[in-house]
């Protein structure tokens, strides 16, 4: 009966929940509905026993005459029947711990699976969302992909695995005992089957694309609240500064007021079988009742027949209520199976051999054309240039003509479309990633810090026990900050903060520089604020320009040309081209006319 109850949504859930599993856990999972269903039997078995157990109580006679009893009693050599009735009774006490110590056991089991399953499943999305690369990361609105990454994987594995395998199972205890009442009156059998199967399907109907529907909402009203909390933190400032107070805390306010009303509606609707399972019982006994009178020959059997009815709806009629939540739940969390399906779920990081990187000599951009996807030009050109190694290089150009966009092909974030970057004539290709990034070390406009000490963001990454201090002051002192880290309550051990909110721009920006330092990265790449500049910034770039060490081969991108005194060349970009290759002096005699 179950099969129409959950039409196609239970075998197309078992389908897609094949492909996302990995071996080992379908092969758990597999092992996980065979105990489950054992333990939902020996649950019905157990439950079975208060039967024999009743009618020794009530009719001593019945002990004599039933075989089992018989056997039991003399086994026992019981000499009344109230020392046996006693013996039953802690038999069937130790029955009931143990089938209730068992259930509890396989629940265990069933969550321990869960959340090896949502936390396996969570490190897949990382990797799947961090492998979509740069643009990925730019594009997308980030409260989404934490929440695919977070919430995601446990919705799944509680309201759909989970619920797959209680689905199962109890319809394996109705199917169990609809056929034990099919083999001992094939009437009661009609009975039921006429009385349940129409009445479950109906309830299913009634809610299940109200499930959908709030599944689906819940996610998005998560992810949208989440962004909307986002927001007022990170734009304190700004949301203070234009008097909107109001304004941010009713857009957060009317979301999580849907998310509640969403989650109440849902709570209501999984009463709804429970509720309504108990009048459909009622109903079965008024058939009964009904059938008995009108077509039985054997009217006196009435009682005989609603008490087996009775004793058959007492256990299924919870399995059936489970079924049906089981059911629910999986139609209330199909929009995370969809998430999931979202693009192949890779079972590892992509472990890339890191083929070194060979630079003694120089590096080439040839015929280098990189467009983005949404452009309709691109924002660089068929540029061609030579950079010797050790040379510092300035680049200048106004605002949009693809200075940070070189900067990032450089790095290996985009990769262009035509033409390459060849290193001591190499071309540089996906193999060299991880060798090259070695190499380069980026100081980006605005410095990435973590909210950690001072020593953690310069050694970036590198657990704590395995930071070398040594490295760590060095780089400081030739980013000129190690003055100021003296001056910290805990010199370098002190916690700079989220976002280094103590920290002033130029120091920020220098923090950049020494973590480059850090690594011992051969080229550096520097990308000044093209905006809010602050003499400390400018100040910071022109003194590691003209402290680093000969060998190590600069590109700095430049708002202000004064930044670019100590370089040995400049070129200039345009429309995503090169027009212009200067000294600092020539450059100052071409600007002023
Ligand atoms: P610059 O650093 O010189 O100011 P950019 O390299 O940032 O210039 O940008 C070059 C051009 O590419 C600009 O026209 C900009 O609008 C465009 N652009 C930058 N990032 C993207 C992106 N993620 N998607 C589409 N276009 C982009
Ligand atoms: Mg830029």
């Amino acid at each position: 009966m179950g099969k129409r109850l959950g039409d196609n949504v239970l075998f197309d859930t078992i389908r897609r929940i094949n492909k996302l599993l990995l071996p080992a856990e379908k092969r758990r999972g597999l092992r996980l509905v065979f105990l489950t269903l054992i333990g939902v039997m020996i649950d019905v078995v157990g439950l079975a026993t208060l039967v024999p157990v009743m009618m020794a109580a009530t009719n001593p006679k019945f002990v004599r005459r039933n075989e089992y009893m018989n056997w039991l009693y003399e086994l026992g050599n019981f000499e009344s029947h109230s020392s046996f009735m006693i013996f039953l009774a802690v038999a069937l006490l130790l029955v009931f711990i143990a089938k209730n110590g068992i259930t509890l056991l396989i629940n265990y089991w069933q969550s321990r699976f869960a959340f090896r399953v949502a936390t396996n499943l969570a490190r897949r999305q990382y990797i799947k969302y961090y492998e979509r690369g740069f643009l990925y990361f730019k594009e997308t609105n980030s409260a989404d992909t934490i929440n695919n990454i977070v919430n995601i994987p446990n919705f799944f594995a509680s309201g759909i695995l989970i619920s797959t395998i209680n689905f199962i199972s109890e319809l394996a205890v109705i199917a169990f005992i609809v056929a034990a009442i099919a083999l001992v009156n094939v009437s009661l059998f009609v009975a039921l089957v006429i009385v349940l199967l129409p009445s479950g399907f109906a309830i299913y109907n009634l809610t299940k694309n109200k499930l959908y529907t709030l599944g689906k909402e819940m996610i998005e009203l998560k992810s949208s609240t989440y962004s909307r909390l986002n927001q007022a933190i990170f734009g304190y400032v700004d949301v203070k500064l234009n008097n909107k107070e109001h304004h941010f805390l009713d857009a957060y306010v009317t979301r999580q007021s849907r998310l509640n009303t969403n989650n109440m509606l849902k709570f209501l609707i999984s009463l709804i079988p429970s509720r309504s399972l108990e009048i459909i019982a009622v109903l079965g006994i008024m058939i009964i009742f009904l059938y008995t009178f009108l077509f039985s020959d054997r009217p006196d059997r009435l009682f005989s027949f609603i008490a087996v009815f009775a004793a058959a709806a007492f256990r299924v009629l919870p399995s059936m209520n489970r079924l049906l939540a089981a059911l629910m739940g999986i139609r209330n969390h199909l929009f995370a199976l969809q998430i999931l399906e979202e693009g192949d779920l890779p079972t590892g990081m992509t472990y890339r051999e890191v083929v070194p990187v060979r630079f003694k000599k120089s590096i080439e951009f040839r015929d280098l054309t990189f467009q983005y996807e949404s452009a309709n030009l691109p924002a660089v050109q068929e540029l061609s240039f030579t950079v010797q190694k050790g040379e510092k290089i300035g680049i200048v150009g106004e605002s949009g003509s693809g200075k940070t966009t070189l900067m990032n092909i450089l790095l290996r974030f985009l990769v262009e479309q035509e033409g390459g970057i060849y290193i001591d004539g190499v071309q540089l290709s996906p193999e060299h990633k991880p060798g090259w990034r070695e190499l380069i070390g980026y100081v980006q406009q605005n410095v990435f810090l973590m909210d950690a000490s001072l020593k953690e963001n310069v050694a970036f990454g590198t657990p704590q026990n395995e930071i070398n201090l040594e490295r760590v002051r060095s780089a400081l002192k030739q980013a000129s900050l190690l003055s100021f880290a003296e001056t910290l309550p805990q010199g370098i051990e002190t916690r700079i903060g989220e976002q280094g909110a103590m920290l002033s721009g130029g120091q920020r920006q220098r923090i950049g520089i020494a973590r480059a330092l850090y690594w011992n990265s051969q080229v550096l790449v520097f990308d000044e604020a093209t905006s809010a500049l602050d003499m400390d910034t400018e100040q910071a770039i022109t003194e590691s320009i003209e402290a680093l060490s000969e060998g190590q081969t600069l590109f700095v991108i430049a708002h202000r040309i004064t930044t670019l005194r100590h370089c040995d060349r400049i070129i200039e970009m345009k429309n995503g081209r090169l027009v212009g290759s200067y000294t600092y002096e020539e450059l100052i005699r071409s600007k002023m006319g």
